[in-house]
């Protein structure tokens, strides 16, 4: 298959849809990632018969040989997009393109069957219409989480010969409990998240298996996410457990560490770059240490930081927690600038400002 064609998915909808009051209900308040469609889009892969069984069909769970490789070995892939409800009633995407071709980069690393990008992005279209009174009015959207996984039942240690290609959908509000309020990250000490060689630009489970425990002990510590430094050094500063990271100096300039291998390479993270970019902003992608981070702070040289992810899109960082000591910015209010960028990027993904970069693609 190239990457242009589609398949015929066959449409098995749910005989039990949950009513309009129960969905009116879940929608309420359903923050992130505990509230589901009524369906999932599913497709096999055999090395014999390449991608396959196209289906949408109700949400339930998989059966799964208790010897398929990813319950033993981990081959696992995922992606994590989101669909809008736009002020004009449509229902648009923001960059989805971007995430299946990131998909299938993470597929290259694990060693997986791509997916051409048509089939992708057919399964995200089909599953968003089905469901589209999923898709929450005003400030929250729905959560796309495509997912790619080895089901052969072979103990051997190689690449499985056959895979499930599985997309679910969920409601989501706001990532963080706190809403806007400025976040405070845990500096860990003890843990990294990716080597040079590894699959630190891979959006694998198994990075995030690797990261719990040091987002055990932010939770321990009252932090929200983990601030994860280089492997090799344990000087730089590289991502958050599931964010990019940016500074903002006091020239308005802006850093973020470059993308070296063992950073995800975040759509927002492009976002970002673009949009300063086009303001006038400078905007650096190089290395930027934790020492640096805490000498640019206590010196007023540094003004904000912020995380950004498709989940949460823009959070400021009022506070670094670590062994070391503690890094304070700001007032406990989120910064202008960062604040400035959330909202063009936010107006840009709801249709309520200009997309001049053609991001926003309305789908019905
Ligand atoms: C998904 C992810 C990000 C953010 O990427 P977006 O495309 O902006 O959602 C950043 N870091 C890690 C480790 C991720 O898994």
């Amino acid at each position: 298959m190239n990457a242009h064609q589609k398949i015929v998915f066959s449409h098995n909808p749910t005989s039990r849809p949950a009513s309009a009051e129960a969905r009116a209900e879940a929608l309420k308040d359903p923050g992130f990632g505990k509230v589901f469609t009524d369906h999932m889009v599913t497709i096999r892969w055999a090395l014999d018969r390449g991608w396959h069984d196209a289906q949408i069909r109700a949400r339930e769970p998989i059966a799964l040989d208790p010897a398929a490789a990813v319950l033993h070995y981990g081959q696992e892939i995922f992606e994590g997009l989101k669909a809008y409800n736009l002020s004009d009633g449509s229902i648009a995407l923001f960059r989805a393109e971007q995430n299946a071709q990131r998909f299938n980069a993470s597929a290259e690393r694990m060693a997986m069957p791509t997916i051409p990008e048509a089939v992708f992005m057919q399964a995200v279209e089909e599953l968003v219409k089905v469901d589209r009174a999923w898709v929450p009015k005003g400030d929250g959207s729905l959560y796309l989480r495509p997912f790619q996984f080895a089901t052969e039942a072979f103990l051997g240690v190689r690449p499985s010969h056959e895979y499930l290609f599985v997309l679910i959908a969920s409601s989501v509000g706001s990532y963080f409990k706190g809403g806007e309020k400025p976040v405070t990250v845990w500096l860990t000490d003890r843990y990294t998240r990716a080597a040079e060689g590894g699959t630190g630009a891979a959006k694998c489970g198994g990075n995030y298996a690797a990261s719990l425990l040091a987002q055990a002990e932010a939770i321990e510590n009252g932090c929200d996410q983990v601030v994860f430094l280089d492997a090799a050094q344990h000087k730089w500063v590289e991502e958050l457990g599931g964010m990019n990271v940016f500074f903002v100096m006091d020239d308005g300039s802006l850093v973020t560490p470059p993308l070296t291998g063992t950073i995800l390479p975040g759509i927002t993270r492009d976002a970002i770059l673009t949009l300063a970019r086009a303001q006038g902003r400078a905007v650096r992608e190089e290395r930027y240490s934790m020492d640096q981070w805490r000498a640019d702070a206590a010196s007023g040289k540094l003004k904000e930081a912020f995380a950004c992810g498709t989940a949460a899109v823009v959070a400021a960082i009022g506070k670094v927690k670590s062994a070391a000591g503690d890094i304070v910015m700001g007032d406990g209010s989120v910064g202008a600038v960062t604040a400035a960028l959330k909202a063009q990027l936010v107006g840009i993904q709801r249709g309520d400002v200009p997309d001049p970069h053609g991001w926003v693609r309305r789908i019905g």
